[in-house]
């Protein structure tokens, strides 16, 4: 018989007390989910609306390679355009006419805001509108925000999932629907471990293509696979679905609960999950057990970034043994990381939102093991002697459900192991 995920005897962190920080935060933008949702939909583009800036950002980390037809350009806003001497509307029809006209193969179009667009108003609602009039049936134009005036770089997945539910086809299919945008050979693992268990109809969003026959209605329950997509949740329930709230698919055990909630709203027998799942888990703590052995009564500090942090911070402490001193989340929406919640031990300082300095002080102090954080904080604080993991590899790097949680432990191993091997080098 399958154990179940305790609520540990301190009692979870769901109604403790949160610090709420509104200073200056340190985060990238969320222009940034191009990189991996270009990948996962394949008839999309997304036209970035901004400046120069925002182009060097996607095209030095994206690594765009000049002999591909890339799924993302950005569409410049010279002076004139943002001193409003020209008119940027009619300047984004004319880029959208030639792309379309060279580029047949784009079925979805994604007008992108940045900082510079929300600074001068552009109403890309407007263009999308006006696009999509004029180019229905064979494109969708949809439009959101990637802009740094929001708050951290996950929420450019979470707004462009979010514009694309308002205009899914409704269903009344009794189904399951899995949120977020995962790579593909991670999917594939958890459907089949769902099919296995006989659920199904299983769909996706993103769906890889836009003639997929996804829809959504008032049979659809769903399931987040990252925990940054509250505005997706919210649009999803406007439209009937219905949500179900479970820890994330970290390492063995949060995985198993993930796998055991949809399995009991799809009236899984105990046998057949336990025969779904009994190998898969034991490959996952044998893998966690020799991946987090460096990582043992080692403590971790989270400075909010990925918006990962919470379900993070129950797998380190419950499943690699290390203690947790703070965890800060950009948000803390509670109908989605509640369940996480409930199985962090009462303990760590809990905070939501940022004020760098003040935080950056606490961290000092605490001096922990290990620090995960942006990479405009990582320098710094590895200078000042502290190891530090980046977050926003948690989200390049596969490392949901049971083949890749030995992975995830070792990203935070790797970082104590070297700091523990520079300690043992004896000085100059
Ligand atoms: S959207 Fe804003 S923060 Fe992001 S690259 Fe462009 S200017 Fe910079």
């Amino acid at each position: 018989m399958t154990e179940l995920p305790r609520i540990p005897t301190s009692g979870g962190c769901r109604e403790e007390p949160i610090l709420k920080q509104r200073g200056q935060r340190e985060v990238f933008c969320g222009l940034t989910g191009i990189i991996w949702l270009h990948r996962k939909m394949q008839d999309a583009f997304f036209l970035v609306i901004g400046s120069r800036t925002c182009a060097h950002l996607l095209q030095s980390a994206a690594g765009v390679m000049i002999f591909a037809e890339p799924r993302f350009g950005t569409a410049i806003l010279e002076e004139t355009d943002l001193a409003g001497l020209a008119d940027a509307q009619t300047e984004l029809d004319k880029v959208v006419d030639q792309l379309l006209a060279r580029r047949t193969d784009i079925k979805q179009l994604f007008l992108v805001g940045s900082c510079p667009s929300e600074v001068i108003k552009l109403d890309l609602s407007r263009a999308a509108e006006r696009m999509t009039e004029k180019y229905a049936p064979s494109v969708r134009v949809l439009n959101f925000s990637g802009s740094g005036i929001e708050t951290t770089f996950t929420q450019g997945e979470d707004a462009c999932l979010a514009s694309m539910v308002p205009v899914l086809p409704k269903t009344d299919a009794r189904q399951l629907l899995l949120v977020g945008a995962l790579p593909d050979v991670v999917e594939e693992q958890a459907v089949s471990l769902l099919e296995q268990m006989g659920i199904g109809p299983i769909k996706v969003l993103p769906a890889p293509r836009a003639e997929s026959d996804l829809g959504v209605g008032e049979n659809t329950v769903f399931a987040l696979t990252q925990p940054f997509l509250g505005d997706t949740h919210a649009a999803l329930e406007r439209r009937g679905a219905r949500h179900l709230a479970a820890p994330f698919p970290f390492g063995e055990e949060g995985t198993t609960a993930w796998l055991r909630t949809i399995a009991d709203e799809f009236d899984v027998d105990a046998e057949t999950f336990e025969r779904v799942t009994a190998a898969p888990r034991a490959r996952a703590r044998k893998a966690i057990a020799q991946a987090s052995e460096a990582l043992r009564n080692k403590s971790v500090f989270f400075f909010p970034d990925s918006q990962l942090e919470i379900p993070l911070a129950r797998f380190l402490t419950r499943e690699c043994g290390m203690e947790a001193v703070e965890v800060g989340a950009p948000f803390v929406h509670k109908g989605i990381v509640g369940p996480d919640l409930d199985m962090l031990a009462k303990g760590p300082t809990l905070s939501e939102g940022q004020d760098v300095d003040l935080q950056l002080d606490r961290c000092r102090e605490a001096r922990p093991d290990l620090t995960v954080c942006g990479l405009g904080l990582a320098n710094p604080l590895e200078a000042e002697g502290l190891a530090t993991k980046w977050a926003i590899e948690l989200v390049f790097t596969p490392v949901h459900f049971y083949e890749q949680a030995g992975d995830l432990a070792g990203l935070f191993s790797r970082p104590v192991r070297r700091a523990d091997l520079l300690k043992l080098e004896p000085a100059e």
